[in-house]
C-alpha cells in the first residue's frame, strides 16, 4: 500500500489566495456589471523589457540553427550569466562573491523551499510574523514543524512578531535558533532593513553558528542610498548566509521564470559527528541531480538585464511601480488611513480604519469599492488588523482604485 507524506496533511486548508479568490468570485457571480480592481496577488504588470525581450529572439534564433544550437546547459547556470551577476550584483557593491558561488534556478519560490533538502530534520527555525507563506509552508512540508494552531501558528517554528511598534523589523530573538528567514525589502509589509539592523542578525547568526536566509527578491526597489541591497554588504555574512535573488520582479520574468542564489564556499553547517561540512558542496550536488538548469533563451533574457539599455528599462519599470506605490501612499494618508512601506517597496501596508478585522476590511474594500486587496491575517497572526496593497498594477487602475477608496473611507464620508 502506497503511503503520503503526511507532512502535507497539516497544511492549512483555506490557504490565503483560495479564499481571496473565493470571495472575489463569489461577489462577481453576485454583481456581475461591478468593475473589479485587483491589487491583490504580488504579480508584475507591465512588459519585458525590450532588452530581453530581443536577446531571447535571439536566442531563439539560435537554437534553430545546427551551428549554434545548445543541449543541456550547465545545471548550475552559464558562466557568462554566472559572472555578470556576480560582477554587477556584488562585487560592484563591495560584495566579495564569486561567480561559482552563484546557483541560476527557475525561480526563488523553489529555491527558498528547495535549500532545506541540504539541512538537517532538527533545525530551529525562526520566521517573522506576518511572514512569505512558502518559508512556512516549505517547513510543514519537510517534517520540521507540528500542527497548526486556531491562528495558523504551526508548533516547533520561532515566530518573531514584526509591527509598526518594532518598525516592522524582528527583534534579534533571546533563544538560539539554527535556521532564520529575513526578507527585506519585505514582502508583505514593504518594510526595509539598515545596514545596521542585518549586522545585529549577522552577529548573532555568527555566534549561535546559524545560518540566515536572505531573501532579496525585492532589492532592486531600494532607492535610499543607505540602505543595503546584498547581506553580503555586512561584514561576516559570508560566513553566515544564503541570498535569493530574482529576476521576476525588477525585470518581470514572473512567467519567463529566472532567479539565482548565492551559497559563499566559506559557509559551513554541522554533521552529526561533529565536522563541518560545506554547503555549497552540498547545494552544488543537490541542484546538479535534481535540477537540469534554466533554459539558454531565457538565461541570455536575463543576461540582457545587465546591459546598458537593460539596466535602463529596468529602472523605468521599478521606477514605474514605485511611482503607483507612492500614488496609494498619498490617497490613503489623505483619506486618514495609515499606512507603512511602499517608499523602497512596491507593497503599501495598510493599518485597516477603525479597528476592522482584515478579512472585514477586505470584504468592506469588495463590496464598496470594488477593489481586491490581501488581507494581513493571511501572512501570520501578528498581521491581523492589517493588509496589503500591491503597486503592480497600471497607472489608470491605480488611480481609478484609489478614487474610490478615498471616497469611501475619507473621515467624514464613513458610515
Ligand atoms: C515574488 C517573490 C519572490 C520571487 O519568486 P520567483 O519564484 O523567483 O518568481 C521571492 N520571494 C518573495 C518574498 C517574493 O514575493
Amino acid at each position: 500500500m502506497a503511503t503520503v507524506n503526511e507532512n502535507y496533511l497539516k497544511l492549512k486548508a483555506g490557504y490565503l489566495f483560495p479564499e481571496i479568490a473565493r470571495r472575489v468570485n463569489a461577489f462577481a457571480a453576485a454583481n456581475p456589471k461591478a468593475p473589479i480592481i485587483k491589487l491583490g496577488i504580488g504579480d508584475v504588470t507591465e512588459p519585458l523589457p525590450e532588452a530581453c525581450r530581443r536577446a531571447m529572439i535571439q536566442a531563439v534564433e539560435e537554437m534553430g540553427d545546427r551551428n549554434t544550437f545548445k543541449g543541456y546547459g550547465p545545471e548550475q547556470g552559464y558562466g557568462w550569466l554566472r559572472e555578470k551577476i556576480a560582477h554587477h550584483d556584488f562585487q560592484a557593491r563591495g560584495c566579495d562573491i564569486e561567480p561559482d558561488e552563484i546557483f541560476i534556478s527557475d525561480g526563488s519560490k523553489c529555491d527558498t523551499g528547495n535549500i532545506l533538502d541540504i539541512f538537517g530534520k532538527n533545525n530551529k527555525i525562526a520566521v517573522t510574523d506576518p511572514v512569505y507563506p512558502v518559508y512556512v509552508d516549505t517547513n510543514v512540508m519537510a517534517g520540521h514543524t507540528g500542527e497548526a494552531n486556531d491562528q495558523g501558528e504551526y508548533g516547533g517554528l520561532v515566530y518573531l512578531p514584526i509591527s509598526a511598534d518594532n518598525h516592522f523589523t524582528a527583534q534579534i530573538p533571546s533563544e538560539a535558533v539554527d535556521l532564520i528567514y529575513l526578507c527585506f525589502p519585505n514582502n508583505p509589509t514593504g518594510a526595509t532593513a539598515t545596514k545596521e539592523h542585518l549586522a545585529a542578525w549577522v552577529n548573532y547568526a555568527r555566534s549561535h553558528n546559524a545560518i540566515i536566509f536572505f531573501d532579496a527578491a525585492y532589492e532592486a526597489f531600494i532607492t535610499d542610498a543607505s540602505l543595503p541591497h546584498s547581506i553580503y554588504e555586512i561584514e561576516g555574512a559570508r560566513d553566515c548566509a544564503i541570498e535569493f535573488r530574482s529576476f521576476s520582479k525588477n525585470a518581470g520574468f514572473t512567467g519567463t521564470r529566472c532567479a539565482f542564489t548565492v551559497v559563499p564556499k566559506t559557509l559551513t553547517a554541522q554533521a552529526s559527528d561533529g565536522s563541518k561540512v560545506e554547503l555549497w558542496k552540498l547545494w552544488n550536488r543537490r541542484q546538479s541531480t535534481k535540477f537540469n538548469g534554466v533554459s539558454y533563451i531565457v538565461q541570455r533574457g536575463a543576461e540582457a538585464v545587465y546591459s546598458d539599455a537593460g539596466q535602463e528599462q529596468i529602472k523605468a519599470l521599478v521606477s514605474f511601480y514605485l511611482e503607483n506605490a507612492r500614488i496609494i501612499r498619498e490617497q490613503l494618508t489623505a483619506a486618514g488611513i495609515q499606512v507603512y512601506g511602499g517608499v523602497n517597496a512596491p507593497y503599501v501596508w495598510v493599518k485597516t480604519p477603525d479597528n476592522l478585522s482584515s478579512w472585514d476590511f477586505f470584504d468592506k474594500l469588495l463590496q464598496t469599492c470594488h477593489v481586491v486587496g490581501t488581507p494581513g491575517s493571511g501572512f501570520g497572526a501578528a498581521g491581523e488588523g492589517y493588509f496589503r496593497i500591491s503597486a503592480f498594477n497600471s497607472r489608470a487602475n491605480v488611480e481609478e482604485a484609489m478614487k474610490r477608496i478615498t471616497g469611501q473611507f475619507t473621515v467624514g464620508n464613513r458610515e
